[in-house]
């Protein structure tokens, strides 16, 4: 077998599940991820979806798609970054929040730090901001290394107006789309059960 180096320009990364192929590759040969679909990947679909609370065929990446500016993101998680702006502007609403938490517990432990410190001990007041400052340090270290993910959603808005496809296909594509996610769905179940299933005995061995 031949062996794929890193830096050539014919090889692509599926966004799916990292695999690298020859960019005349069809589909990916570890997820089947169809290459030609990610020309209509969209965060906007995908937030869309997300805020529905439906992760069907969302795909996590850092190959960003037409609709997602870097230097944005880079903005936000400068600027807005300790309320988890970056994480708001591409779709990743539980890290967003989670940000925005932590930007009001730091607030509030600012305000009341006087009362607080005569109830409870100062390391114990500041160490969740300790790691809440950590954590941002870290999103912005991987959104400056082109390591940041952003959800993406095959749009089927901007599939269908495309004209070059013809109804068959579209109707095909979808199809497949729809069988895509039950198998992924499934690989998924059984990996859980799977995980599961050796914890179980874990514990079992253990109590043993
Ligand atoms: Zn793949």
């Amino acid at each position: 077998m031949k062996k794929i180096r890193l830096k050539d320009p014919n090889i692509i990364k599926c966004p799916r599940c990292g695999q690298k192929s020859y960019k005349t590759t069809e589909r990916c040969p570890e997820c089947d991820l169809i290459f030609s679909r990610l020309q209509f990947a969209s965060n906007k679909a995908a937030k869309r979806q997300l805020l529905s609370f439906n992760k069907d065929f969302i795909i996590n990446t850092n190959q960003l798609p037409s609709d997602v500016k870097r230097w944005k993101i880079m903005l936000y998680s400068i600027l807005l970054g300790l309320i988890g702006g970056h994480y708001y502007y591409v779709g990743k609403y539980t890290k967003g929040i989670l940000m925005t938490l932590g930007f009001a517990y730091l607030v509030v432990c600012t305000i009341l730090n006087p009362i607080l410190a005569g109830v409870m001990e100062q390391y114990l007041l500041y160490f969740p901001i300790g790691i809440y400052g950590i954590a941002w340090l870290i999103s912005i270290v991987y959104v400056f290394t082109k390591k940041f993910k952003v959800p993406i959603l095959i749009d089927m808005d901007k599939l269908e107006e495309d004209k070059n496809l013809k109804k068959a296909e579209f109707d095909r594509t979808k199809e497949e789309l729809v069988e895509e996610n039950k198998i992924l769905k499934q690989e998924k179940d059984s990996k859980q059960k799977q995980n599961k299933k050796i914890s179980k005995e874990k514990t079992k061995k253990e109590t043993k």
